[in-house]
């Protein structure tokens, strides 16, 4: 019996959405599961980092990663799978672009441990107790990963062959790229396996799109009754769907919701955000400054609203004035 080719899946950090879109593929996944033979998937399989060490180099055919590079043992699991594996292929926002994980590189490590285990309103912790990278007790010594201090994608640690789009990538990009892959029809290395053109040319909204528009205010999607026939730029609302590339088929604009730019920019943009925002500031109606700073307050987290998925690969990457410790560490 011919063997089946040999697939990784695995997870750095992530919220386990791109976990649930392979298990989306619903009946398909049986089809995909009888063609491979899967010798890592922590979320859903007993099999452990040994069993991948004891393999030969490039013996497993791919590794989907997702997840974004924050510790030492992400760090260490993607050079494992990078050696063992022939393609290895960044699957979903985070470990394409860094994802929401990579807002975080606004503040130092410092500044996030403490806010996150001594300032939130919802946190009583008087004697400061910190998670602690090792722990003795009766002669048994336990150990936790170590936060790098920025967060990465996956291409910023280990040579990466293919990207696959989305937070989460659909089902149906996810079946083309495996398809491709169990063929053998993958296109030169590098491509972001989804289509290369701009969301706004898939969104059932396209034609009210404005083409001569003067914004006078912002508002978030909860702030206005939407129209669900127009383009949200018309109604005032930031939409990334000319800054992002298409692929998912527009599924946000067509639930209502304004596309915040998950599928990263296309093959021409080079920073989504400066892109949009480009768009954005150029047709703000005042021109005073006054006016400008009152039509900008709409957008109260400029960071979050045009790099919500790419902080780490924009050209911003991170903020520069963190504490020395921070701009030291080169990760
Ligand atoms: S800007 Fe948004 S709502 Fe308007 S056409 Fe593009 S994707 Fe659709
Ligand atoms: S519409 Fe935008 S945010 Fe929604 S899935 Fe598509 S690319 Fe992602």
């Amino acid at each position: 019996m011919p063997t089946k080719p040999k697939i990784a899946f695995y997870w750095c950090a992530s919220c386990g959405g791109c976990e649930e879109a392979v298990v989306d593929l619903a009946e398909d996944i049986l089809g995909v599961i009888e063609k491979i033979d899967i010798v890592l998937w922590p979320v859903a399989m007993d099999f452990k980092k040994k069993d991948i060490q004891a393999m030969p180099d490039g013996s497993i055919v791919a590794t989907l990663l997702n997840g974004a590079i924050r510790s030492d043992e992400q760090e260490e699991m993607a050079h494992l799978l990078r050696r063992k594996s022939q393609y290895m292929i960044a699957y979903g926002a985070c470990a394409h672009l860094g994802g929401i994980p990579s807002l975080a590189n606004q503040y130092s490590r410092e500044q996030m441990l403490k806010y996150v285990y001594e300032e939130t309103p919802t946190t009583h912790n008087e004697q400061k107790v910190r998670p602690q990278l090792k722990w003795s007790e009766n002669g048994r010594e336990v150990t936790l990963p170590e936060l790098r201090h920025v967060v990465r994608a996956l291409d910023q640690v280990v040579d990466v062959d293919y990207y696959i789009p989305g937070c989460p990538p659909t089902p149906k990009i996810t079946q083309q790229a495996v398809g491709a892959l169990l063929e053998g029809k993958l296109p030169p290395k590098g491509t972001t396996l989804a289509p290369d053109i701009a969301l706004c040319d898939q969104c059932a909204r396209k034609g009210t799109k404005p083409t001569d528009v003067s914004f006078t205010e912002f508002k978030r999607p909860h702030q206005k009754l939407l129209d669900p026939e127009k383009c949200f730029l018309s109604q005032g609302v930031v939409c990334m769907g000319p800054a992002t590339r298409g692929g998912c088929e527009a599924v946000c604009t067509a639930g209502n919701m304004p596309c915040t730019g998950c599928f990263g920019p296309t093959s021409r943009v080079k920073d989504q955000g400066a892109k949009i925002l480009s768009s954005l500031c150029a047709n703000i109606g005042p021109r005073d400054e006054e006016g400008i700073d009152k039509v900008l307050a709409g957008i109260p987290d400029p960071v979050g609203t045009f790099y919500r998925y790419g902080l780490a690969k924009c050209m911003l990457r991170r903020k520069v004035n963190l504490p020395p410790q921070a701009q030291e560490a080169k990760v």
